[in-house]
Formats: structure tokens, C-alpha cells, sequence
């Protein structure tokens, strides 16, 4: 049952720098928000992890509350964290976050104090770490003041319960108010995850890339496969495996509409065109972005990972591809 991690591990992936920073993320990022809860198969878990390792993906992507149950996600990336990858720390990046719903009562959601020094705590425990390496805050609070959220992850990387911190879904304005604060507290704030695909063009919208590049923070893409609607999955049907039959809090059958279901099936046939699958393509395009160092994908099996890892052989659009795509893409 010991692991004894690739030689090769290196050898395909790409690392690109976050932001302007010392740091450079793994081309392709692996999320636990599903297959890691109480529901999942632990086989399988340690399988996906492994895969990844394997394949230069250096950096597990968490969060407090990802499970179900709350918390279970971590737990469960904890036990193959101490029984297979105690050696291979330093080369792993792991990252944890708060900012949404984790537990009963005011202190367990949102942004205070309170709130993200508890669950950073927590997480740490259920990781079985002394420290991640971004502690991120999960989306904007409106009702607390930047200032207090910014100088509660000052507090964990002082704390040494942290490396770097993160802001994920800030939109730009917010993202340039937090780079500003942060800077002038000596807050190692490096990325900002944001959701972006084919299907999700709202972070051009607000020209974060381009604002990204002036104010040296990196971007983090989630959701890049738009949960699976932009890959093979659902082009014949939903299979019993899948994550809208099988799980559907996040993804559901409505959102597979006819539109989607026939730009999906366009997109394949540039996606063959180029040598490509549909998911490998949906890669490929968020990483033509200097700006996003890295793509964080959602997998149920180790082959996906494989699968994924292969859009690193073709990353480079012609304009008339680009084009075609965002006239798909606009239905
Ligand atoms: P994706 O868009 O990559 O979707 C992942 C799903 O797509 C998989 O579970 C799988 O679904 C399917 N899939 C993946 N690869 C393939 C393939 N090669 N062929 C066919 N289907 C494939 O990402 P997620 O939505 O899962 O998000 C990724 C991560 O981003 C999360 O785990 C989390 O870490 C982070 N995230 C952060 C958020 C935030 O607010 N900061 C919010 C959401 C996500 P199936 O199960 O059907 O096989």
C-alpha cells in the first residue's frame, strides 16, 4: 500500500507564476468541493490524489465546508495527506478557505475575525497540517470591513498558519481595494479564485486580467469544465455516474439546456479538429490567459485527471478558433 510518488512527476506539467510573485501553481490545480464526502468511495479518493501527484499536479485546492457533510472533504484529504504524502510535503501546495456557510450560529459564515481565525484553526485540524499554503477568504462580505478580514489572514500568516493569502470571488473593484489594503499591511495576498470557462466569461466583463496584470495579484480559474457541461459527459444523455444524477446540489438537470447541450457539441468538433477533447480544449482555452496561472479541476476518477493533464500537449489558439468559440459561446 506505500506510495512511492512518479520519478517523472515533472516532466509534463507546466508551473506558471501567481500573480508577481515568488510562487508558481501547477498549470492544472486539483478541487476537492466533490467526490470527497462521506458519500464518496475513499479507494477512489486516494487514487485521484495520487494520479495527480504523479502528474506534476502540486496543489490540492480545499475549502472549510466542501464535503458533505461540512468539513468531511478536508478530513478525508487529511488521512492520504499523513498516509501517503508526509514525505512530498514541501512539493505539495495545499490550499484552504472561509467564507461561507461552515457552522451554526453568527461566527461560522461570512468574513469576520472571529470567523476566519476559528475555521482556519479547524481546517488545519481536520487536514492534520501545521500550515497551508494560502488560506483564502471565500467570497466577499459585505458587512464587514475589508480591513478586518485582510488583518485576520495577516494574523494567520503571522501565526505561521499560512504561507499565502487569497480573496476568491472579489470582483474587481473589490480585488484592487484588498491589493491596495493588503500591500500597505505587509499581507502576502497572491491570487484571486475566480470562476471562468467558455460558458463564464463574467471575469473579462470586469476586465480582471487586465487589472490582475497591473496590480501583480494572480488569478485562479474554478469551474473551468463548467462541472462537467464542457467536456463529453452529458452529450448522450446524463449517465447514472455523473455529477447531475448523482449528486445535483451544484449542477442540475436544467442546467443542461438544449443551448448549452448544442454549443457543447460544436465545441467538440473544433475540440477534434484540433486533436483535442472537449474537456482538454475548455482547458487549454482558460490557460491561454497568461493571467490564470492555473485551471482547478473537479474529477470523479483518476482517468479524468489523466485526460486533463493531456490539454498541456496543445495550449495555443488560432484567432479564427478563438472566434468560433466565443460565437458558440454568445449562443
Ligand atoms: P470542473 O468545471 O472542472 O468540473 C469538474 C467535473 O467535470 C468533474 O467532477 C467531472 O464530473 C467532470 N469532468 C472532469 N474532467 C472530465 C473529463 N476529462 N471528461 C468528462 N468529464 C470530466 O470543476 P469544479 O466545478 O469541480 O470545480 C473545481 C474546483 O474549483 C473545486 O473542486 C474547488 O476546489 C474549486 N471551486 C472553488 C469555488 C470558489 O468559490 N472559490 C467554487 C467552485 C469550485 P463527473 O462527476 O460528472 O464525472
Amino acid at each position: 500500500h506505500t506510495y512511492q510518488a512518479a520519478d517523472n512527476r515533472y516532466e509534463k506539467m507546466l508551473y506558471r507564476r501567481v500573480g508577481a510573485s515568488g510562487l508558481l501553481f501547477p498549470a492544472i490545480s486539483l478541487g476537492f468541493w466533490h467526490n470527497f464526502g462521506e458519500n464518496d468511495n475513499p479507494d477512489n479518493m486516494r487514487a485521484m490524489m495520487r494520479t495527480a501527484f504523479d502528474l506534476g499536479i502540486s496543489q490540492f485546492d480545499l475549502a472549510n465546508n466542501y464535503g458533505p457533510q461540512y468539513g468531511r472533504a478536508e478530513k478525508n484529504a487529511g488521512k492520504f495527506l499523513a498516509e501517503d504524502f508526509k514525505p512530498y510535503r514541501d512539493e505539495l501546495v495545499i490550499s484552504s478557505k472561509a467564507g461561507y456557510d461552515m457552522w451554526p450560529g453568527p461566527y461560522g459564515n461570512w468574513g469576520s475575525r472571529k470567523y476566519l481565525i476559528a475555521s482556519a484553526d479547524q481546517s488545519l485540524n481536520r487536514l492534520g497540517l501545521d500550515y497551508v499554503d494560502i488560506f483564502y477568504h471565500h467570497r466577499p462580505d459585505p458587512n464587514t470591513p475589508l480591513a478586518e478580514t485582510l488583518d485576520a489572514l495577516k494574523s494567520i500568516v503571522d501565526a505561521g498558519k499560512a504561507i499565502y493569502a487569497g480573496i476568491s470571488n472579489y470582483n474587481a473593484e473589490q480585488t484592487r481595494a484588498a491589493v491596495r489594503y493588503a500591500r500597505k499591511i505587509h499581507l502576502p495576498l497572491i491570487v484571486n479564485q475566480s470562476r471562468y470557462s467558455i460558458f463564464d466569461r463574467k471575469i473579462e466583463r470586469m476586465d480582471l486580467p487586465g487589472q490582475a496584470d497591473e496590480d501583480g495579484i494572480g488569478i485562479i480559474a474554478f469551474s473551468p469544465l463548467a462541472q462537467g457541461l464542457l467536456s463529453d459527459r452529458y452529450l448522450d444523455g446524463i449517465p447514472s455516474d455523473s455529477r447531475i444524477a448523482h449528486d445535483g446540489r451544484y449542477l442540475k438537470r436544467e442546467d443542461l439546456t438544449e443551448n448549452k447541450l448544442s454549443a457543447a457539441r460544436r465545441l467538440q468538433e473544433i475540440a477534434r479538429d484540433r486533436g483535442q477533447s472537449l474537456a482538454q480544449m475548455a482547458l487549454a482555452w482558460d490557460l491561454r490567459l497568461p493571467q490564470v496561472s492555473s485551471v482547478i479541476i473537479g474529477a470523479s476518477s483518476p482517468a479524468q485527471i489523466k485526460e486533463n493533464v493531456d490539454a498541456l500537449a496543445r495550449l495555443d489558439f488560432s484567432p479564427a478558433e478563438l472566434t468560433e468559440i466565443d460565437e458558440i459561446a454568445a449562443g
